[in-house]
């Protein structure tokens, strides 16, 4: 299986990719299987998907997800549609770490790092009703600029999402520094519509910064499948 590709975020403006790179089936909080998703991309002429599940430090079912993917993917040999088999793994702590462990992170084929609950530098978790929104968005923007410091994240999946769920419209000068340093470090930024609060002004920054980009529409069933290419469009149409 080739590397997979992650288009530069200019290149949008001319095309949108048929991929989807955020997808959890039912091994985790997802509704279909692995093989519903197939079907459906193979149905709607996509290019690639990536399955991002969710994994942490008591996962015990990555080894038969992996092999149902690649047994899926290699009956279908001959097929145009690339399949990978990916994680999304949260920060575990300030430092840049992922929580999940090292024989899954290496054998993932894609990880998506994310900040979900807020990590303290201990590895323990803030409650978000004690923080004030000037703490909480020093603690997303220094456990998301860790994240991009270890090499082994490819994504870094929906940025400022915990803070634009809490607390509302993460600084957009942080996530310029975010997006900069994603460059830097040739990972891949994810437009997720789901939780950007203004999606416009982000994909204006990815844009700007040029950096390569990751399309997944946070999909938890069939129904949200290529949501992302729909937002995108719509986004695009009144870009001026
Ligand atoms: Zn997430
Ligand atoms: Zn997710």
């Amino acid at each position: 299986m080739k590397k997979i590709v992650f288009p530069p975020a200019n290149s949008l403006i001319n095309k949108i990719p048929q991929v989807e790179y955020h997808i959890h089936t039912d091994y985790t909080d997802g509704k279909n299987s692995v093989r519903d998703y197939v079907d459906l991309a193979l149905n709607k002429n996509y290019e690639t998907i990536c399955f991002t599940e969710h994994v942490d430090k008591t996962t015990s079912w990555f080894d038969r997800f992996k092999e149902e993917v690649i047994l899926i993917r290699d009956k279908l040999n001959n097929s145009a549609l690339g399949i990978y088999y990916g994680i999304e793994v949260r920060a575990a702590d300030l430092g840049g770490n992922l929580n999940a462990y090292e024989e899954i992170i290496q054998a993932a084929e894609v990880v998506m790092g994310v900040v979900h609950s807020y990590p303290t530098r201990e590895g323990g978790k803030y409650n978000l009703a004690e923080l004030t929104p000037k703490q909480a968005i020093e603690i997303e923007f220094t456990a998301t600029m860790a994240l991009l410091d270890n090499p082994v994240v490819d994504i870094l999946g929906h940025p400022g999402h915990t803070y634009e769920k809490h607390f509302g419209a993460f600084p957009t000068g942080l996530y310029r520094e975010i997006i900069r340093k994603a460059g830097q470090r040739s990972i891949a930024v994810e437009i997720n519509p789901r939780y950007q609060l203004n999606l416009k002004a982000f994909l204006a920054l990815c844009i700007e910064e040029n950096v390569l980009v990751s399309l997944g529409s946070n999909c938890h069933s069939l129904e949200e499948f290529g949501r992302v290419q729909g937002e995108l469009k719509g986004v695009f149409s009144r870009w001026n």
